[in-house]
């Protein structure tokens, strides 16, 4: 199997990188835009579709899956913060159960 490569140029004169639109209206479908493009006014606004428009089925199921894909990691992040939380208290407890120790076993009879 080979890659294939392809290289475009945008009216810059800089290769123009794939990326990937996540709109409703394409979502998933990868286009070339200009090398400079960052929001701001300095740039071309060279644009080409690299990918065919999707099928009539993909634009109806593309736009819930990307909706559902955003709440499901948003719950990651959620349960990653918990994960964090539970790691430092876990610590602390060990912390606090260690000084107990110490100040049980070092107090005179
Ligand atoms: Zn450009």
């Amino acid at each position: 199997m080979s890659k294939q490569v392809f290289i475009t140029r945008c009216n810059c004169g800089l290769t123009a990188p794939l990326k990937t639109s996540w709109t409703d209206a394409n979502p998933g479908r990868r286009f070339f835009g200009c090398a400079k493009y960052d929001g701001k006014a300095n740039q071309c606004g060279f644009f080409e579709w690299f990918d065919p428009r999707t099928c009539p089925r993909g634009m109806e199921v593309g736009p819930h899956l990307m909706k559902k894909n955003k709440v499901l990691q948003s719950e990651l992040d959620l349960q990653k913060h918990t994960v964090k939380v539970l790691k430092v208290m876990l610590g602390a407890s060990w912390v606090a159960l260690i000084v107990v120790g110490v100040l049980l076993f070092s107090t005179p009879k």
